[in-house]
């Protein structure tokens, strides 16, 4: 691509070009014509170096186009997320039930997110913050906290919840804060896999269950009990919802 920074190299390239061939019209002596050739010698190298540096430099501001394989993958974002042992489980876990490969980084909750009054975060917040950094184009964001996070609901500005998914694909966000009472870490994991799993159903484009059949896309609405009581799967209907590309 060519750019400002190449356009001038180009330029400073074609002046070069002229003054090589200025010199040697107009010098006779030998002596002269070598020691203007290290002098145009040393002016080319430059350019050149020049030339390749605003290259790279160009290419490396370039917002990279979406590549197949990050509009294929799914990023995760450890923000605050102090259990790193269920990290790598949660992305395999992921990789297995949506057959999407993982990528993982280390994110911080966004300052505008944190409710003071409860020290808890605007689950909302902090989807609107994953959404802005996925500039190259990943299929969802997954951000994955120990931080207890909220959203207004029931009355309450700031209701505890143990996950948020937007249904546009924007991103989700989890959190173990409220998962963590009472229970082994093979417990705490089992329920994390259950909210990310349900949270990421909603950025498929599939909204809360209302079948009969056992489905991890229902609402907890904020018990353990139903997420412990949900099955690793999702019913056949709200397979069909699962919105794909
Ligand atoms: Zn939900
Ligand atoms: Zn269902």
């Amino acid at each position: 691509m060519l750019n400002w920074q190449n356009y001038i190299s180009w330029i400073f390239i074609n002046t070069v070009v002229i003054a090589i061939e200025n010199e040697i019209a107009s010098t006779t002596s030998i002596i002269n014509n070598m020691r203007h050739f290290i002098i145009i010698g040393w002016i080319s190298s430059i350019t050149v170096l020049l030339f390749i540096s605003s290259s790279f430099f160009s290419q490396k501001n370039n917002i990279s186009p979406v590549h197949s394989f990050q509009k294929d993958t799914i990023l995760i974002v450890s923000m605050r997320f102090a259990d790193n042992d269920l990290l790598l489980p949660v992305g395999n876990k992921i990789t297995e039930f949506y057959h999407i490969p993982v990528k993982y980084i280390q994110g911080q909750l966004p300052q505008e997110a944190y409710l003071k009054v409860r020290n808890r975060y605007d689950a909302s917040t902090i989807i609107r913050s994953l959404h802005a950094i996925n500039k190259a184009g990943y299929r969802f964001v997954v951000g994955l906290t120990s931080e207890d996070i909220s959203m207004p609901k029931n009355g309450t500005p700031d209701y505890g919840i143990f996950g948020l998914g937007s249904l546009d694909g924007s991103g989700c966000i989890s959190s173990v804060k409220r998962l963590k009472k009472n229970v082994s870490r093979r417990q705490l994991q089992e329920r994390l896999f259950k909210v990310v799993l349900h949270e990421i159903g909603h950025n498929y484009g599939i909204p809360h269950c209302t079948n009969t059949d056992p489905c991890f896309m229902k609402s907890a609405d904020g018990k353990v009990a139903t997420v412990d009581h949900e099955p690793m799967y999702m019913c056949v209907s709200c397979k069909k919802k699962m919105r794909n590309g």
